[in-house]
Formats: structure tokens, C-alpha cells, sequence
């Protein structure tokens, strides 16, 4: 049977942390890649020169690696685990005997140097640039896309949109307030949006009350990210409200800045529906060059058996149409006492027949029977429209991305 074992607390250990950490470890892949090295330089400036020692950045920023690899969502419970567990330890550099920071110290730096210094916006560039080093990034087919991230703001604690709140008043005491109004007239946050909110929260309100995931709304913001389709490398992200022209205008500035940062230039997008507007698509093709996967719906169809739009021929050379009835419709048609703009505030053009030539037409009952002459609306983006229109319908089954693959 052998004596009982009695658990003694020996006074010297001979032992070797690294020795007890499996070669196959998770974790001992990332730390061959794992390169900090920049990051005290980053800080320097705000730390201070006197008084007591803080926190080694690098530890912290090693034990949310640990945390993001393992799932491990709670601070408090990441500095328990890693107190607890070797490879974790090791894996921070903090040996047997190294203290593990207090949990709260994760959320001073993130509101206080991390914030200040935009730390972890630095830690994320240095990766992706070391990934584009790396071959890892192919650099010509994109996909962007956003989802909802649950904002911390309590229903009960939040106010009807149409009332009014003093948010002057109340941004003295709260800094969330502030930056909502620091931000309210930014367009990438959407403040060309004229949806009124059902609810605001007044302790947060950049927080978007939404009901996008079909079950019970509540209060969210979006990530958006920029994917690298090659190897699905994330290269850029960006918070924004959750509102469509705020993920739309978030994926525009997440284009720009990984042109002017990485200098990557895309040659195709893809992205779903809530991108597809005249606008965005103009943006993509008329001023960035790139080829727009984006599924489009073609709203021309007409379901009264009348002449639909596509039975129109367009001349690009002389901006005009040409009706089956062989007449041409202009987008000066009419010398207007009042001068109108040639483009409305949506971007469209309207392409008009002379009503001389209605009248006398027999083709009038199938063309336009209730109105005088036959209009064509045609949007300043109609050309980046119709690409995208034209690679959505190349679609290549099980690729995933509409006609990505046919277009290399
Ligand atoms: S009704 Fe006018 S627009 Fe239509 S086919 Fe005849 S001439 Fe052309």
C-alpha cells in the first residue's frame, strides 16, 4: 500500500517552467510569432518618470492574447487562470513566483494609456503589416462586412426618440454623452440618417437601439470589418453606429485607410445588399476603381405588361435613349422658366420623350397609357450599377463571393 502521501511544502524546487510546457502547445506557436518589442517604445511617453513602478504593458497585452485564444471573455477570471495555469505563465514571461496584476488594471490602462496612446489600434497595424510581410495577404480580393456588438446601456435607463433630452447638460458629468456629441455630425457615423431611434440610451447614447437580429432588440454598435479574401486576414476594422449608412460610410474609410497605410489597392469588393446603392457603388467604381461584388436589384421592372426600362437603348456617346419607337428621350427636353438642376438630390436624371411624338405614337397604350410622355430615370451611378448588376449574374456556385473567382 505504501506510506500515505502527505502534501509538504518543500523549501527548494529545482524546476523549469519551460520544460512543463507541451511542444505542441497553442501557445508555443504564438510566441515564435509574437513580437512586442515596439510597444514600450509606443508607450514611453505616457508613463510617468517618478513614482511607483507600473504594470509591464507587454504582460497585459500577452495575457489578452491568452484570453482571446481561450475564450476566456471575463478579466477578473483571465488573471485567475493565468495565477493558475503554467503554460499561461509561461507564456506571459511571469516564471513561478510572478505576480499576476489586478483584474482592474485591465480597465484603467484601456480607458487611461492604452486609449491615449491608441495602443491597441498600433498593436493591430503591426500585425497585419507583419501578415502582408508574410505573404499572407494577396491584396486584390476583399469582403467587407459588419455585425453587432451588444452595447453595455440598459433599456429601463433610456428615453422615447422623439423626446428631448438636454445631451449639453448632461455631457458635463459623462463622457459617453460627450463623444456622442463630438461625433454627431461625422457622416461615417451616420448623421445623414433621418431614422428617428424607437429608444436612446442616456447613459450611452451613440448606442443604436436595434431589432436587425429578428429576436428582442436592444442597444448595439457594429464592427466592421475590411477581410482580405486570400487568407482571410482581417486588415482593417472600425467601430460605428449600427446603422446601414454607418457601416456603409465605416466601410468607406476602412478602404482609404488601408490604401494610404498598407498601400493596398483593391480590384475587388464583396460585401451583401446594405452596400449596394447607387452611391456606394459609384464610389467604388467611378473614384476607387474597383470591381463591386455586390448583389443589386434591378427596381426598372415593370409588372404591367408596359415597356420596361431595358427596352431603352442608351447612347453613352450622345447621353440619350432611344424608345421601340425609334423616338429619342433627352434630359433637356423642356426649357423650364425656373431652371431646375439636370440631377436631383438622389442622384437620378431624367430622360424625357417629347409629348409631339407620344401622341402621334400607336406603341402609347404599351408605353406610358396615364401620362403624357414617357419618362427614364437613370442614376449618375448607372454605370457601376449595371457592372455590379453584370458580375452578380456571372455568380460562380459554391464560391461564396458573387463571380470573384471569374474575374481574376
Ligand atoms: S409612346 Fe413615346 S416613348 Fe413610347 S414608344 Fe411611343 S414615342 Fe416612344
Amino acid at each position: 500500500m505504501g506510506e500515505r502521501t502527505v502534501a509538504q511544502e518543500a523549501l527548494f524546487y529545482g524546476f523549469s517552467i519551460d520544460r512543463h510546457v507541451p511542444a505542441n502547445h497553442l501557445l508555443r506557436s504564438i510566441d515564435r510569432f509574437v513580437d512586442l518589442s515596439g510597444l514600450r517604445a509606443h508607450l514611453r511617453p505616457f508613463y510617468s518618470e517618478i513614482g511607483r513602478p507600473s504594470i509591464d504593458p507587454e504582460l497585459m497585452i500577452r495575457m489578452l492574447i491568452v484570453g482571446y485564444c481561450f475564450g476566456i471573455r471575463s478579466e477578473r477570471r483571465l488573471c485567475e487562470e493565468v495565477h493558475l495555469n503554467l503554460a499561461y505563465r509561461w507564456f506571459c514571461g511571469l516564471g513561478l513566483e510572478g505576480d499576476v496584476p489586478d483584474h482592474s488594471t485591465f480597465s484603467k490602462n484601456r480607458h487611461g494609456r492604452f486609449r491615449d496612446s491608441d495602443l491597441l489600434r498600433e498593436l493591430f497595424e503591426t500585425t497585419v503589416r507583419r501578415c502582408i510581410e508574410e505573404g499572407l495577404v494577396g491584396g486584390e480580393g476583399f469582403a467587407v462586412d459588419a455585425s453587432l456588438i451588444k452595447a453595455d446601456a440598459n433599456k429601463q435607463r433610456s428615453t422615447e426618440g422623439s423626446e428631448t433630452v438636454d445631451w449639453e447638460a448632461m455631457a458635463e458629468t459623462s463622457r459617453s454623452v460627450q463623444e456622442y456629441l463630438d461625433t454627431l455630425d461625422d457622416a461615417a457615423w451616420g448623421a445623414a440618417s433621418e431614422t428617428k431611434p424607437k429608444f436612446i440610451s442616456r447613459s450611452d447614447p451613440a448606442a443604436q437601439w436595434t431589432g436587425a437580429m429578428k429576436g428582442h432588440a436592444f442597444f448595439a454598435y457594429t464592427t466592421n470589418y475590411l477581410i482580405d479574401l486570400d487568407n482571410a486576414v482581417i486588415v482593417d476594422v472600425e467601430a460605428s453606429r449600427a446603422i446601414r449608412q454607418a457601416e456603409v460610410g465605416a466601410a468607406r474609410t476602412m478602404i482609404e485607410r488601408a490604401q494610404d497605410i498598407f498601400g493596398l489597392y483593391l480590384d475587388r469588393l464583396a460585401a451583401d445588399t446594405a452596400y449596394g446603392s447607387a452611391e456606394m457603388l459609384g464610389w467604388l467604381v467611378q473614384e476607387r476603381g474597383i470591381e463591386p461584388h455586390v448583389p443589386v436589384f434591378d427596381k426598372s421592372e415593370r409588372r404591367d405588361g408596359t415597356f420596361e426600362r431595358a427596352d431603352f437603348a442608351y447612347d453613352h456617346e450622345r447621353d440619350l435613349y432611344t424608345c421601340p419607337g425609334g423616338k429619342e428621350l433627352r434630359s433637356r427636353q423642356v426649357a423650364y422658366k425656373n431652371e431646375r438642376p439636370l440631377v436631383d438630390e438622389d442622384g437620378m436624371v431624367r430622360y424625357r420623350a417629347s409629348k409631339l411624338d407620344c401622341d402621334a405614337c400607336a406603341l402609347k397604350p404599351q408605353c406610358c397609357p396615364n401620362a403624357p410622355a414617357r419618362k427614364i430615370p437613370r442614376s449618375i451611378h448607372e454605370g457601376a450599377h449595371n457592372m455590379a448588376h453584370d458580375i452578380a449574374k456571372d455568380r460562380v456556385p459554391g464560391s461564396g463571393v458573387s463571380g470573384i473567382h471569374s474575374h481574376r
